[in-house]
């Protein structure tokens, strides 16, 4: 099963020079959704974590399954405005203008031993500003874990200092 050839690639989307990587088709194949979540459990299931940080949004899907496999509490890194209790916020830069996510404040213990996931890592700015969210509470990150990473854009120099594993990886195509 190669679950790379699952993923759809979407040229020019959601603006020209973006080449997206589309995820929802390797989920809606039952065998590649099993094998990427059965690969990131194997990963996971020796190491010592308390609970996993799942980015908002898809990160929240391979996230949950990773917690329920590995009998871990899952917290969502929310975009602003989402979650109901009082918050910890981090900026960060995109593309285009900023953007901002929060976690609860009571969402990680001091010296928790966090995993953050998300489906992909480009620049590595949404991570980063999970890692902070994290530390900003007195946990450690373990490891930062994605689907698919795009090594040309250089997410790991953005998280030096951090272990990152990533399932797939697009470069130079
Ligand atoms: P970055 O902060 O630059 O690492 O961007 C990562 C976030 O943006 C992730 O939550 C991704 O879902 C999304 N993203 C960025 N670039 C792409 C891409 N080429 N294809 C799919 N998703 C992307």
């Amino acid at each position: 099963m190669n679950i790379k050839d699952t993923i759809r690639t979407i040229p020019d989307w959601p603006v020209k020079g973006i080449m997206f990587r589309d995820i929802t088709t390797l989920m809606q194949d039952p065998d590649a959704f099993r094998e990427a979540c059965d690969q990131l459990y194997e990963r996971y299931a020796e190491m010592e974590i308390d609970k996993i940080a799942g980015i908002d949004a898809r990160g929240f899907i391979f996230g949950s399954v990773l917690a329920y496999k590995l009998d871990v509490g899952f917290i969502p890194v929310r975009k602003k405005g989402k979650l109901p209790y009082k918050t910890v916020t981090e900026n960060y830069s995109l593309e285009y203008g900023n953007n901002e996510i929060e976690l609860h404040e009571d969402a990680v213990s001091k010296g928790e031993k966090i995993l953050i996931i998300d489906d992909l890592i480009a620049t590595g700015g949404t991570v980063k500003a999970a890692v902070n969210l994290v530390e900003k509470l007195g946990g450690e990150v373990v490891e930062c874990a994605f689907v698919v990473e795009l090594p040309d854009l250089k997410g790991r120099e953005k998280l030096k200092g951090y272990p990152v594993f990533s399932l797939v990886q697009f470069e130079g195509e």
